[in-house]
């Protein structure tokens, strides 16, 4: 019998459940923290931590991401209790400040500011100057006994709340901005230059033709109520989270739309409050070079958005000393406070109000990849980083950007330079003019690199930057927003060449004398910060010039911290790191990288050089087995002395060489002069060529005559290939001086353990033969591609017989998806668009796809021989994020093209440390 329920002894079910809190405040009073950037946003949390740190942070609070999730889930509305919260959290910034929100004496005004989890630079809209209207703007200029700074206050909020909030846009590219129209127009009626030059009557006037103009596009009247711009601000900024820009650039790096963005709302500073105001930019160290010093730039008597949207050129830093002693002495003490309390490089935004110094921001700041391999080395020296945290600092990638090639000197000196600029982002890159993102995009699908020229970069540039070899820009500082995407992107840039007049209406870039076109060539160091016209050569990077020993190390500071970084990573790492080589020179290059060993050779681009190409087509139109004999011995010769050059270049590393995979018709002319060149050089009739090509040809050679498919219809093929791979490791273990080899024979495509017991039948075979010829043990193994989901399914029966794995993920993408590797181009960008593809899964592992194909493989595999070898040689083995997988799976080693080497080593050190 069931037991009778006391009612009132059920807990307290009417207990109200604690509601979600939307809003945390920063401040005398701070609720949030650094650790907090999933739901505060980056700006949010450290707001929030500057102010328990004790910096100068003007108090606000931040409307959570969890708020803008909300907002998306919800059509576009907000969670009922926000309202009180919003008002309750102005209300303590009111009493904070001695200032009223709305206020006909003393008005509290707010900037409304986005900020998501990773900082996505000039993304997303900010509205300054909230809380004025016609009224409250009057009580601002008493206040501040500065008319005309408080009416361009004004109007610098109605132009950003019309632009941003109402929708005060161009309607095409043709139509000029609206706002900037009307004041350009005023500006010429009343004869000055400088927007600054306006007077207090100028600007009441502008205001008023700002309000008509709104009314005009828009319909309403711009908002007086306080409450009403300041949700307006709120939405506008959640909105902006879905923009296209922020869309694109979610895309390119990766950060999902579900994370949202927080909006910040903190009581205003003004920097543009007279001479002893300012506003700035700063940087703990270069974020161009990493170099430790101050560096950053402001301008005096201006507003934030002045010095990143580039239309001032800022002053550098170090001039506040002479010009502000005091605000520069003391941001030279939080510049120090900000490194030992972050631990890393940080970006700050600072605002100087009547000698009053303000923290508006502070986050870890974007730098190049040089900058991030020399801050994590030298704040490891400094002792504020660990070496273990030094190596999970720098992205992976970031390695590249030593590796990039600089303009070879010599061409350099023949080159005429046209100006200079700052340093931006480092790297050499010459290229066709671009005048316009559009243009830039449009040149390099017609196959051209381009350098895109433009008196300042602005967030509508994103997808011709991207396109871009380089940035050059004759405006604007190294901080504006665009200059810090292009070095995120490690893009070369050069910003601010004032030397340089862009006419875009005349297309023509203009230095001087010289005057180039759209189209022209122009060279950009971006490390020098220096400009050439016309095309300049490149050669090798410092580190490959020490490598290749045409430097001396203590010569090249690039070179020594790219070393003490591998040295890290070395240490730290668990990955093998290979490389995929086919030939002595590409193996070189890569030992000098690091590489371990080669783990794929793919033999068939052994094929393309010299006379053998002409023996291999002889082989392929071979109608029977003699003739194909008799074209394959001719073949012979040239494997083995490859075969050997590889040993010996590796001396002793292991090599694993992939046995004969593409499908037999790439390698036949297709064209008909061609093909009677052929028929004339092969003694054959023409005819007979086009039939045997007619023959070979496969509806979808992808999935056809491939892979061990070869060498099982054509055993001889197999035979040759093995005995040119012995007799070459037989040739170097018996000379004078011998050299050790450890070949691996790795037999590709297979997706039956009968097809791979087919082939090493042969391979044993041929080796046993040499071995007795030539009197010498060989130490080899075979084993087998595991690039077809059957293989992975079936690995424990195919791992009875293979002495190693190694994941051809090109093609275990291309089949796991049913997606043809070389026809997605069709539809890619789209997927991207629509979100399906994150990434690109030829790039970068699709992880819970085919890396579920990978797993099962490993466990598989292992589950019949413990100690399995496994590698991975398709293009993911490059690309840090797939290798973190492997690393997680339990791979031995990673193989990928020499260039990647030192990523993977790094990548992999990462991987290590972090799982
Ligand atoms: C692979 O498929 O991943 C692989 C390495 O082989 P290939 O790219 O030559 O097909
Ligand atoms: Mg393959």
């Amino acid at each position: 019998m069931p037991k009778k329920v006391n009612k009132k002894s059920i807990p307290a079910k009417k207990k109200a459940v604690k509601a979600t809190k939307y809003v945390y405040a920063f401040g005398a009073k701070t609720d949030g923290d650094t650790t907090m950037k999933t739901l505060l946003g980056g700006k949010g949390a450290n707001l929030a931590e500057m102010a328990r740190i004790g910096l100068p942070v003007p108090p606000g609070f931040t409307i959570t991401t969890g708020v803008c999730t909300y907002y998306y889930d919800n059509k576009r509305k907000y969670p009922k209790t926000l309202v009180a919260e919003v008002k309750a959290s102005v209300a303590r910034v009111e009493k904070e400040v001695g200032k009223k929100f709305g206020d006909l004496k003393n008005p509290l005004l707010f900037s409304v500011r986005s900020g998501a989890r990773e900082s996505m630079p000039g993304m997303m809209d900010t509205i300054l100057n909230l809380g004025l209207n016609d009224k409250t703007v009057k009580a601002l200029a008493d206040k501040s006994g500065n008319e005309a700074f408080a009416y361009d206050c004004y109007r610098r909020f109605i132009q950003m709340y019309g632009d941003v909030v109402m929708g005060v846009q161009p309607k095409d590219d043709t139509e000029a901005e609206p706002f900037e129209h009307v004041l350009e127009t005023l500006k010429k009626e009343v004869d000055v230059e400088l927007d600054s030059d306006l007077t207090a009557n100028n600007l009441r006037e502008l205001i008023k033709r700002y309000q008509v103009l709104i009314k005009k596009y828009t319909g309403d009247a711009f908002p007086q109520d306080p409450y009403k711009q300041l949700w307006g601000a709120v939405s506008a900024v959640f909105g902006s989270w879905q923009n296209e820009r922020a869309t694109i650039y979610r895309q390119k790096y990766g950060i999902p739309a579900a994370w949202g963005t927080a909006v910040n709302v903190q009581a205003m500073v003004f920097g543009n409050m007279g001479e002893d105001s300012a506003t700035g930019v700063a940087f703990t160290r270069d974020p161009a070079n990493g170099e430790k010093v101050f560096y950053g730039e402001y301008l005096i008597n201006a507003q934030g958005e002045d010095v990143v949207a580039g239309v001032r050129t800022p002053k550098p830093i170090a001039q506040l000393a002479d010009e502000m002693p005091k605000g520069h002495k003391e941001l030279e003490v939080i510049r120090k406070k900000l490194e030992r309390h972050f631990r890393d490089m940080q970006d700050f935004e600072f605002t100087i109000e009547n000698k009053q110094l303000y923290m508006l921001q502070t986050r870890n700041g974007k730098r190049t990849g040089l900058a991030a391999v020399r801050i994590a080395v030298e704040m490891t020296k400094e002792r504020l980083m660990t070496e273990k945290t030094a190596v999970t600092k720098i992205p992976a990638e970031s390695i590249d950007s030593l590796l990039v090639p600089v303009f070879n000197p010599a061409a350099v000196k023949a080159a005429k330079t046209i100006g200079t600029g700052l340093p931006a982002g480092p790297g050499a890159a010459s290229g066709h003019i671009a005048f316009s993102a559009a243009a830039a995009e449009r040149s390099v699908k017609d196959g051209k690199k381009v350098v895109l020229c433009r008196q300042e970069t602005s967030p509508e540039d994103l997808k011709g930057m991207i396109a871009s070899e380089g940035i050059l820009t004759s405006r604007g500082g190294v901080s504006s927003h665009a200059a810090l995407v292009a070095r995120q992107m490690g893009k070369v840039c050069i910003c601010g060449a004032s030397e340089i007049k862009i006419n875009y209406a005349k297309k023509t870039l203009t230095a001087g004398k010289t005057v180039l076109r759209e189209g022209d060539f122009i060279s950009i160091d971006g490390t020098a910060g220096t400009i050439f016209s016309g095309q300049i050569e490149t050669s090798d990077s410092e580190v490959q010039q020490v490598l290749a020993g045409k430097l001396k190390a203590s010569k090249s500071y690039t070179y020594q911290l790219f070393n003490t970084v591998m040295g890290w990573a070395d240490k730290y790492r668990k990955l093998g790191v290979r490389t995929n080589a086919d030939s002595p020179a590409l193996a070189q290059a890569a030992i000098t990288y690091g590489a371990e060993g080669i783990g794929l050779c793919r033999t068939e681009h052994m094929f393309f050089e010299g006379d053998r190409i002409d023996y291999m087509r002889q082989m392929i139109l071979a109608g029977e087995e003699k003739d194909r004999r008799a074209a394959l011995k001719k073949l012979l010769p040239f494997q083995r002395r490859d075969f050997k050059g590889l040993f010996k270049s590796m001396a002793g590393l292991p090599v694993t060489i992939r046995l004969l995979d593409p499908p037999l018709h790439e390698f036949v002319p297709h064209d008909d002069a061609a093909r009677r060149e052929l028929a004339e050089k092969l003694n054959l009739k023409p005819d007979y060529i086009a039939e045997r090509i007619r023959a070979l040809h496969e509806e979808n050679p992808m999935l056809g005559h491939r892979g061990c498919r070869l060498g099982i219809s054509y055993p001889e093929i197999t035979e040759m290939q093995s005995r040119a791979i012995f007799e070459a490791a037989a040739a170097l273990l018996t000379q004078k001086k011998p050299i050790d080899v450890q070949p691996e024979v790795m037999i590709p495509l297979v997706g039956f353990k009968q097809e791979l017991a087919n082939q090493i039948a042969i391979v044993r075979r041929v080796a046993d033969e040499v071995m007795k010829a030539k009197g010498v043990k060989i130490r080899y193994t075979v084993g087998t591609m595991i690039e077809i989901p059957r293989a992975a399914i079936t690995a424990d029966e195919i791992a009875e017989i293979a002495d190693f794995f190694s994941f051809g993920t090109n093609d275990l993408t291309q089949t796991t998806l049913g997606l043809s590797r070389d026809d997605m181009g069709s539809f890619f960008d789209k997927y991207k668009e629509e979100d399906i593809f994150a990434q690109n899964p030829f790039a970068s592992l699709d992880q819970s796809g085919v890396g579920k194909v990978v797993e099962i493989a490993v466990e598989k595999g292992r589950s019949v021989k413990k100690n399995l070898k496994l590698g991975i040689c398709g293009e993911h083995g490059g690309d840090p994020s797939s290798i973190n997988f492997f690393h997680q799976v339990g791979l031995n080693y990673v193989s990928c093209s020499p260039p990647r080497v030192p990523v993977a080593r790094l990548a992999a050190a990462q991987a290590a440390l972090t799982n």
